[in-house]
């Protein structure tokens, strides 16, 4: 069996985090080492998922309901509501944790540079 990722031990209760909204099928942490003003996760509350490719490919109405549940959160964590959606996808591109989750960066990002 897949060993829980840091995320899954999270949403378990066993491992502390800060969890600032769920849903059904997801839930949002912010991130601890935030890159912009607002850093949020967005993270399926199943592992299934290594990468959004997969989960395109797996369950594209879950990555659906992902995008829409970052707007949400932007629209409430920043004045504008403006953000960036960020998924690193493998280790050369700065992918962590293979548990799939968004970035979500907001709240006055100065530069049009990419990352997490
Ligand atoms: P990635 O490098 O794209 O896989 O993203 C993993 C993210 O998880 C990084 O931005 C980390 O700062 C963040 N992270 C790691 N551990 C925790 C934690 N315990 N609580 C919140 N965010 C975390």
């Amino acid at each position: 069996m897949t060993e829980p990722s840091i995320f899954t031990r999270i949403l378990t209760g066993e491992i502390p985090g800060e969890i600032i909204a769920e849903t059904d099928s997801l839930f949002a942490l912010r991130d601890i080492a935030p890159q912009a003003p607002v850093h949020l996760l967005v993270i399926p509350k199943t592992q299934e998922y290594r990468s959004v490719v997969e989960l395109a490919a797996g369950d594209p109405a879950l990555l659906a309901e992902l995008i829409a549940f970052a707007e949400k959160l932007a629209a409430e964590h920043t004045d504008d509501g403006d953000f960036r959606l960020v998924f690193n996808t493998g280790a050369n591109a700065g992918q962590s944790v293979f548990h799939v989750h968004a970035h979500v960066l907001g709240g006055g990002l100065n530069e049009r540079s990419v990352g997490a």
